[in-house]
């Protein structure tokens, strides 16, 4: 059978007591955390800066295996399953998404299993195409000028409205390795066409909006909304859980958007 199965109403995540430390020796990071999840809901993870939100995040993927406690994915075990098979199913957009050195459609397709509309498409809807975006919306190149005039520059249309229905970037741009010549915003955005592309039943977005510029954070905002609906997402929106120290000091389930 497939796993997960995104169908069923019943809990796709659950997360029992969980406790995670860097080291045996310092203290925990995550301590006594449980919450379940639906299929296609949509948490949001809010805390302060330390408050344990990314390794909450990374523990879903085995970056970082609990000290106790355990998290379930469709009834089974993550701690049973092999890292690749995991780190397959479930799509981790990090709060500084990094590409490697190629080009984009290699970074949105790695294996080359989809076609190129499938990838081109992928862009349009996170609007990473100029002939897609409303004027207010250009999405302009790295925010560091040195970058604008790089070898990479010719990639990128640097007109600010979409007369031009060329588009902004194609699937040949090259990217440089960690994707340094992307902004930190436009990298999550293309992490978030690679999951598009996949179809990712979860997906984990650790949200980096405090050095985001405004137009991406709502380009980003938007695609969350309109894109992942069907998908579960550690981010933004029905329900809230807030940590403090490690700890769960909230959950807000009845949260008007
Ligand atoms: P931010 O809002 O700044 O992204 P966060 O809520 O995501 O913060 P985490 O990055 O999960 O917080 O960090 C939680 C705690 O774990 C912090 O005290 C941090 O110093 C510690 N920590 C994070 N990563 C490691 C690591 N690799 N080794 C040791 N301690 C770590
Ligand atoms: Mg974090």
């Amino acid at each position: 059978a497939y796993w997960p199965s995104s169908s069923s109403n019943t809990d796709l995540l659950v997360v029992e007591n969980l406790e995670v430390k860097y080291a045996p020796e310092l203290p925990s990071v995550i301590n006594d955390v449980s919450f379940s999840l639906k299929a296609g809901e949509r948490i949001g993870l809010l805390g302060r800066t330390g408050s344990g939100k990314s390794t909450l995040a990374t523990s879903l993927m085995r970056f970082v295996e609990p000290t106790n406690g355990r998290i379930t994915i469709d009834g089974i075990d993550i701690s049973t399953i092999g890292v690749y098979d995991l780190r397959s199913k479930i799509t981790f957009i990090p709060q500084d998404a990094t590409l490697f050195s190629g080009t984009l459609r290699e970074n949105l397709d790695p294996f080359g299993d989809h076609s190129d509309g499938e990838c081109t498409e992928a862009l349009r809807r996170v609007r990473m195409f100029a002939d897609d975006t409303p004027p207010t919306q250009s999405i302009r190149p790295s925010r560091t000028p040195s970058r604008a005039s790089s070898m990479h520059s010719e990639h990128f249309s640097t007109a600010t409205t979409n007369i031009d229905s060329k588009p902004s970037i194609s699937l040949d741009a090259q990217v440089s390795a960690g994707g340094t010549n992307f902004s930190q915003g436009q990298r999550q955005l293309i992490a978030m066409a690679r999951a598009l592309i996949r179809r990712s039943p979860i997906i984990i977005f650790d949200e980096a909006t405090s050095s985001i510029d405004f137009e991406t954070d709502s380009i980003i905002q938007a695609t969350i909304r309109e894109e992942f609906s069907g998908s579960l997402l550690l981010t933004d929106y029905d329900r809230l859980i807030i940590l403090d120290k490690g700890k769960v000091e909230k959950h807000i389930v009845e949260f008007d958007t």
